[in-house]
């Protein structure tokens, strides 16, 4: 008996050191599955003689976990370290530009100055941050030679939306109710199709799989094809460079053509670190772009928000783009409302944008000066023909180089002739993790199978590099090698292994009850 119990406790002991972490890496439950109802962590004594006025007689027991302060302060720690970032290490996510975030950003968006006044302030208690405001504008509009900038939008897909909103305003206008469709590319991001709908446009997707790249012949076919002279198209939602990180060496003809048939030019500009300080986008034909503030001008991603996505347009477009835009007037600077600029499709969020972001974005700017935003796109293009360059005797690579700012390989010489032995882009991808990077963008973009999308940035070492360049050749060798049923099996080492993704998203569960603690 005895010995039984001792197995027993034994059992329970291990229980209880694995429930808790192995080597400093800690396993954490959910804050419910933690409280103790027996045990109130914040709880006042009822007070004789004086009635309670907190509220909590009344509120009854809603279940809130009783933990303490530190369990909590332990509990959200622990879940961060979970959270991979670009300040733990290399996070070649193409089409994302996951780059060094420059600390002297932060430091001057914490200026009390900035930091500490309110959207609701009047205008001339605020006279610094619109002139920050403008000078931005000014910047935004020099480097994408698209003249005015409305820096409201909230992100990437937000500034699409403003942008394409604009474009629907000024078709409007000009009475243009044939034009129904956008035309996109294959490649494009799914944000480009997803805003042209919500826009109520219908989109033609032009194929690029050919060559990786629009052809004037392919978008000709497009732009003909329900009307000889493409009177039914009010645009058209191109990314370059491309989302295969080829720049659209046609583009010229493409805008010339787009523009004769009264359609206009959406450049989608969230690559737009490829070409800073380099070249203009307004000089070859794009009539409206949104910057993504968080990839190009390297402010935080931040997990959905706070991202930042102004718009540039032309000088015809401007009547119509969103409010507000700053401008400066007699003695000082003016946010522009909708009794400005009446044709304005009007505020696209409140307040004036994420502010916070537009200093940081500026500090970028002033502190790389136009030499040094010429070296981000430089550094940028350099590390991704550098990768390329060095992986391409063992990668499918389906498009010649050189590229831009990122590089496409595929899945193709990996896959062998049987399930057994192949080893695909998710399998390459989970391998990574095992080895300490953050995989490469996987399937995507949809214009070939197992796409493997590696943007480095220029903020990566060469020393960084070389390590993912030797995982990435360490398994292209085994797979030559016949080694391959270790790459089913990674990653071994992370908190958890290979989830049921297709589980996950067909069949989420998004409530936890006290008998999912018990399984
Ligand atoms: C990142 C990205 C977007 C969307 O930007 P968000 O800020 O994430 O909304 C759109 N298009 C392309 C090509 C992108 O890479």
């Amino acid at each position: 008996m005895a010995a039984e119990r001792n197995i027993e406790q034994a059992g329970k002991m291990k229980q209880s050191l694995d429930s808790e972490g192995r080597g400093l890496q800690y396993e954490e439950n959910l804050l419910w599955e933690k409280k103790r109802n027996d045990e109130p962590a914040v709880d006042l004594e009822p007070l004789r003689h004086i009635p309670l006025r907190t509220g909590q007689d009344e509120r009854g027991n809603i279940g809130l976990p009783q933990v303490s302060e530190p369990q909590v302060v332990r509990h959200f720690v622990r879940l961060s370290t979970w959270n991979y970032s670009i300040d733990h290490g290399f996070f070649p996510l193409g089409s994302c530009t996951m780059k060094h975030n420059p600390r002297i950003n932060e430091k001057l968006a914490r200026l009390p100055g900035l930091a500490h006044i309110h959207p609701f302030q009047p205008e001339q208690t605020v006279q610094g941050a619109l002139e920050l405001m403008y000078n931005l504008q000014n910047y935004l509009a020099e480097l994408t030679a698209l003249p005015a900038v409305c820096l409201s939008p909230a992100a990437g897909a937000h500034g699409e939306l403003a942008g394409m909103m604009t474009i629907r305003r000024a078709h409007e206008a000009k009475g243009n109710t044939q034009k129904k469709i956008v035309l996109i590319p294959d490649s494009a991001h799914g944000t480009n199709p997803a805003t042209a709908v919500m826009c109520g446009y219908d989109v033609r997707t032009i194929s690029t799989k050919e060559t990786g790249r629009l052809t004037v012949a392919a978008f000709k076919e497009a732009l003909t094809m329900t009307d000889p002279n493409g009177a039914d198209i009010a645009g058209m939602m191109v990314t370059n460079p491309n989302t295969c990180g080829l720049f659209e060496t046609e583009i010229l003809d493409i805008a010339d053509l787009l523009h004769e048939a009264g359609g206009y030019f959406y450049c989608d500009g969230a690559n737009f670190n490829a070409l800073v300080g380099k070249i203009r986008p307004g000089d070859f034909g794009v009539d409206v772009m949104h910057i993504n503030l968080h990839k190009t001008f390297s402010t935080p991603h931040g997990g959905g928000g706070p991202g930042s996505g102004p718009i540039c347009v032309t000088e015809e477009l401007a009547p119509y783009q969103p409010v507000p835009v700053v401008v400066k007037i007699a003695g000082g600077y003016h946010l522009q409302t909708q009794d400005d600029q009446p044709e304005s499709l009007g505020k696209m969020r409140g307040f004036h944008g994420q502010f916070g972001m537009h200093i940081r974005a500026l500090s970028y700017m002033l502190s790389h000066g136009s030499d040094g935003l010429q070296e981000v796109a430089e550094g940028a293009v350099l590390n991704a023909n550098y990768i390329l360059s060095q992986l391409q005797d063992v990668y499918h690579v389906p498009y010649e180089g050189p590229c831009m700012h990122e590089c496409m390989i595929t899945d193709k010489l990996q896959k062998g002739e049987s399930k057994e032995d192949d080893v695909t882009t998710l399998d390459i991808a989970k391998t990574l993790t095992e080895y300490g990077f953050h995989p490469m963008t996987v399937y995507f973009p949809l214009v070939l199978p197992g796409t493997m999308l590696i943007e480095p940035t220029e903020t990566e070492s060469k020393d960084s590099i070389d390590r993912f360049i030797g995982v990435m050749r360490h398994v292209a060798d085994e797979v030559k090698a016949g080694n391959t049923d270790q790459f089913h099996e990674f990653p071994l080492s992370t908190p958890r292994r290979r989830l049921d993704e297709v589980k996950a998203a067909r069949q989420p569960v998004l409530r936890w009850s006290e008998d999912m603690a018990q399984l």
